[in-house]
């Protein structure tokens, strides 16, 4: 028999703990219990001296410890609230970006005092994402400096995406009880539905995700290798099928509280350049030109990511219907205390009657429903994000002459072009 490597023991030992800890997500044990058995497979499988989960409260903008294995009295009750933004752990809840720190004794943004007391010297924390929220913080210590690796770190952030779908799943509301009450008796058996069935599929999956990309990895140490395009196509195809996911999700919380909007300054017209550059090798590859009437600059008060789905959602579907060679414009203007943007397209056009179904979930014009992939949820999810910006959404199109959809967004403030 060939001994196995090192690296791919190691491999070998990282997609076992990560398949536990999908089967634990999965279980249906209480939350606090999932916690307990997270951590302890953590600081066995992964050989760390200390781990945590912490939760974000969003309301309060704090995050609390709410499981630890390892840590010190003095840690857990200086690590017990974190406001958001403060040191590393909270930098990483405020910016969703995973932070490592090869040496906590020298770090002059690692503000926490009884890690370094406790002999800590590396650390990491990853945030924890559940289809665009992010709902706490999962973090590592080791008394070895420089202990951690970049793989490390992602297979970290794949465990955080399995327990975050759990974390979503226990604490819907993450809200107070009363509220909590209100809404879920407000919430119809539907949503309540696609709610559930979206995270029971979530939770495989991201584990299907997790484990294919560290596969990747390997396999990508080979590039002739031909289960690199194979293990590529799984990726690609599972994404998509997180995608869709992630639009079920969204619409069957949009029209709960918990559906919330962080609203801030962003620079709108960075943003259309962005998602249009996004675009670019799709409308190559299909012969289609883009014509970007934006002014140089015009700052709204939005939640960006939100915002953003918008712009990909109505140019995804001008990109699709439009046939080969055809013209996409996108144009913003501002109007009075709006901002208007328009996306046309020379696409085949939407008879009068059928145009205000598009915007209900689920509702595709009979003839496309056989010719284009799509669930009908991203018209419906987009009025959804418009409107929890207090924003209007239409269609101007005759069959023949292509669409323009359009929405308007209050304007807040702008500057010269
Ligand atoms: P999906 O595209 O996933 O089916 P949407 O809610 O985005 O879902 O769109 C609903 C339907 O509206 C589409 O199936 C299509 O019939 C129609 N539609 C959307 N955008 C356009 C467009 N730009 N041109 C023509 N038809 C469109």
């Amino acid at each position: 028999m060939v001994p196995l490597s090192h690296e791919s023991q190691r491999s070998d030992a990282y997609f076992s703990l990560l398949d536990r800890v999908s089967n634990l997500v999965s279980s249906s044990l209480e939350t606090e219990e999932v916690f307990v058995q997270l951590l302890d497979m953590l600081v066995s499988g992964l050989k760390v001296d200390a781990c945590c989960v912490q939760l974000l409260n969003p309301e309060k903008q704090k995050l609390t410890l709410v499981a630890h294995r390892g840590f010190t009295t003095e840690m857990a009750n200086e690590v017990g609230s974190l406001k958001l933004g403060q040191g590393l752990i909270g930098k990483v809840a405020l910016t969703g970006e995973p932070l490592m720190s090869p040496d906590v004794a020298a770090d002059p943004n690692f503000v926490l005092l009884t890690p370094i007391q406790a002999g800590f010297r590396s650390f990491m924390a990853v945030p924890m994402r559940c289809g665009g929220k992010i709902l706490g913080v999962l973090g590592l210590y080791d008394r070895t400096p420089n202990r951690f690796t970049e793989y490390e770190g992602k297979l970290l952030s794949a465990i955080s995406a399995c327990i975050a779908v759990a974390v979503d799943r226990a604490f819907p509301l993450h809200r107070g009880e009363t509220e909590k009450a209100r809404l879920i008796s407000s919430i119809s058996e539907k949503q309540e539905f696609l709610s559930a069935l979206s995270h029971e599929l979530q939770t495989p999956l991201t584990a299907l995700i997790a484990s294919a990309g560290l596969l990747a990895e390997e396999l990508e140490k080979e590039p002739s290798d031909s289960r690199v395009r194979l293990i590529q196509n799984v990726l690609h195809s599972a994404s998509n099928l997180q995608n869709r996911l992630a639009e079920l999700l969204d619409l069957s919380q949009a029209k709960t509280a918990h559906f919330r909007i962080r609203r801030k300054a962003v620079d709108f017209s960075a943003l259309a350049r962005k998602v249009a550059e996004e675009f670019s090798p799709l409308m190559k590859e299909k012969g289609q030109s883009l014509v970007m009437k934006v002014p140089a600059t015009v700052i709204v008060t939005a939640d960006e990511q939100r915002l953003e789905q918008i712009l990909l959602n109505l140019l995804a579907n001008a990109v699709k219907f439009t046939p080969r060679g055809g013209q996409i414009t996108f144009r913003a203007k501002e109007d009075k205390a709006d901002l208007i943007v328009e996306v046309q397209d020379t696409g085949p056009g939407i008879p009068r009657e059928e145009q205000l179904k598009l915007f209900r979930p689920y509702y595709r014009i009979p003839a496309d429903r056989h010719r284009f992939p799509g669930l009908g949820l991203g018209l419906a999810i987009t009025k959804q994000l418009v409107e929890l910006h207090s924003g209007k959404i239409w269609v101007e199109s005759e069959p023949g002459k292509g669409s323009t959809f359009a929405f308007s967004l209050p304007l807040v403030s702008s500057k010269a072009k």
